[in-house]
């Protein structure tokens, strides 16, 4: 990949409560996020192949990790939340 470029925040959500599903007790709760990290990636030459038409424009992904702890139970997990998106501004090279 070309410029590719990873912005990592740590800890921005530590201290955040989240409802969700736990692991161990099963049942939705609030939970604690006791470490995070974000992972903000863009690159702004992403070539990418479509049949003929080679594509160029702008991407980026946002990635976050977070290790949080049931209210419930104090079960500590891990959570991953991945996302990407291609950009609309794309030029057709040929
Ligand atoms: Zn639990």
């Amino acid at each position: 990949m070309d410029n590719w470029e990873e912005q990592i925040e740590l800890n921005k959500m530590q201290g955040n409560e989240l409802f969700s599903s736990c692991g161990n007790c099963t049942s939705r709760t609030r939970q604690k996020i006791l470490v995070s990290v974000d992972v903000d990636g863009t690159c702004d030459a992403y070539p990418y192949r479509l049949g003929n038409l080679v594509l160029h424009g702008e991407v980026w992904t946002k990635n976050s990790y977070q290790i949080v702890q049931c209210g419930g139970c104090d079960f500590i997990s891990r959570k991953t939340r991945k996302c990407a998106q291609w950009p609309t501004n794309m030029m057709i090279m040929r």
